[in-house]
């Protein structure tokens, strides 16, 4: 049975945009208009592999003012009350509403697994609505854009918390799995899924004839595999089960995407599209280049596009065995690593021949380190000590003749670390502070080669806190 989500939340929040988006169809019409939608719609739906039913709640157009409330509310009762799953939309371009409370209200009432959406996040305009739906304490809001079709990967994970992996979901076994696993005793059934650590996801991405099909048929030879297309990430991509010291490892394999990009485009690229693509569905990207070519332009961008999805990164220079002046080939990658991409201090940096598999086991070894890190959970004691140590060291700004206080510092998220700074005037906290802190942040708890996040918190009221 595929699980029922419903899209709650109060007019124009963008309900139907999602519900379309999610079922992949763009028949409905959208007004910019509250309400225009009739009736609550179903509709199959789907993130990759994660499929559902969509409830979409809407439809108050012919109710006057005074009984709005309670349209919505009964409306919204009956979705909630045959969902398997919430999504609570607010927009966060136009922050949180009391209406937007009543909602928050309702659904956690019906105790169910709560996703708390935050739309209308592209560029950068709804960042003050994504802090204040915190307040709303319903979890992490996902930063999604319906309109653009941003945040997918973050709203695929949410759904994979708050219901299962997808394949947990599935009614019968696909595939016979007997014939391709390693018929060792330690493939005794283990009963006790919980346990069972989740796959890391991993794509290879890089300009063509750097090496990833070498990469990928030597990783993929030297263990058994399961392989399976993966539907919804492109119609040719594969996704390819295998274990790495014990835990399991899931490679997307853009290759099928690549050659489908050599009939059309003669300059044989992975579409930016593509490529963006993939990185969502991974937590650490693997990209990679020709020791001899070095990092280009397009390297950085793929890099920067990891960064800003939120994903680990290791860069694989391949073809070292075809380097003659080592040194010197390492120093330029570095420097240009240096001047070009700041923003990922410390990146893994892995030499390694696809060809002869020298140092194949290296790049392993740096991806589930790296992971490790992407998964990392700082105490909150542990950061406090280290925030006022740091405050002190160099003091925030004064900003309108008074000296900022930062009061706290707590993780709020992991996958990326993510971290939430509580001040009084958090608002005019200069963004070189905010950069101070990320870059303390990364030495000294060791967040090498993932994206760091700091938001910024101010307390309800803000004069409470206040000397
Ligand atoms: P509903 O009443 O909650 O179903 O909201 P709709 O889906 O009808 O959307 C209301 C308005 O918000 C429409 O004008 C949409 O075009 C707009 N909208 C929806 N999603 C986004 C988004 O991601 N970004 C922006 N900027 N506008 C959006
Ligand atoms: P892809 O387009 O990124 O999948 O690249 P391929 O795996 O098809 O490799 C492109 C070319 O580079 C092939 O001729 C490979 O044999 C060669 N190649 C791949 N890895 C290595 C390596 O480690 N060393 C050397 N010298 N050549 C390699």
């Amino acid at each position: 049975m595929r699980p029922k989500v419903a899209i709650v939340g109060r007019p124009n929040v963008g309900k139907s945009t999602l519900f379309n988006r999610l079922i992949g169809l763009r028949q409905a019409i959208v007004h910019d208009r509250p309400g225009v939608t009739r009736d609550r719609r179903y509709g199959a739906a789907g993130i990759a592999d994660f499929e559902f039913e969509a409830i979409d709640t809407a439809g108050y157009e012919d109710t006057p003012d005074s009984q709005l409330e309670q349209a919505m509310q009964a409306q919204t009762a009956r979705a909630l009350a045959e969902a398997d799953a919430i999504m609570l939309l607010i927009d966060a371009r136009a922050g949180i509403t009391p209406v937007d409370s009543q909602f928050a209200e309702e659904v956690r009432r019906a105790e169910k697994p709560v996703i708390l959406v935050a739309n209308k996040c592209e560029g950068r305009a709804g960042q003050p609505g994504l802090l204040e739906a915190f307040s709303l304490g319903l979890g992490d809001p996902i930063p999604v854009s319906a309109e653009h079709g941003e945040g997918m990967g973050d709203l695929y994970d949410a759904l994979v918390e708050a219901l299962g992996r997808p394949e947990d979901l599935v009614e019968a076994p696909v595939a016979e799995p007997s014939a391709t696993m390693p018929d060792e005793a330690e493939t005794s059934v283990d009963l006790d899924v919980e346990a069972e650590p989740k796959a890391l996801q991993i794509v290879i991405v890089g300009r063509p004839n750097v090496g990833k099909s070498t990469l990928l048929n030597r990783l993929v030879d030297e263990e058994r595999v399961i392989t399976g297309a993966m539907p919804g990430l492109t119609r040719d991509a594969i996704a390819v089960d295998w274990e790495y010291q014990g835990r399991p490892v899931r490679l997307i394999d853009t290759a099928g995407m690549r050659r489908r990009a050599r009939v059309s485009d003669s300059l044989e690229r992975l579409s930016v599209g593509d490529t963006n693509r993939a990185i969502r569905f991974a937590h650490v990207v693997v990209l990679m280049i020709d020791a001899i070519e070095g990092l280009e332009k397009q390297d950085l961008a793929i890099a920067r596009m990891v960064e800003e999805e939120g994903r680990a990164l290791v860069l694989a220079v391949n073809k070292w065995d075809a380097v003659k002046d080592r040194e010197a080939t390492l120093q330029r990658i570095s420097d240009r690593l240096e001047t070009s991409l700041a923003q990922l201090r410390g990146i893994r940096v892995v030499t390694f021949s696809a060809l002869t598999g020298h140092r194949v086991e290296r790049l392993m070894q740096a991806v589930t380190q790296v992971y490790d890190t992407w998964n990392i959970r700082v105490p909150t004691g542990r950061l406090n000590r280290w925030f006022s140590a740091l405050q002190e060291a160099h003091p925030p700004p004064l900003v309108a003749g008074r000296r900022l206080k930062l009061r706290y510092i707590t993780q709020i998220k992991r996958r990326p670390p993510t971290f939430a700074v509580f001040s009084a005037r958090a608002g005019s906290l200069p963004t070189a502070y905010v950069r101070y802190l990320i870059n303390g942040l990364r030495q000294d708890f060791q967040l090498d080669g993932v994206p760091i996040r700091v938001v910024l918190r101010q307390p309800e009221n803000p004069y409470v806190d206040e000397d």
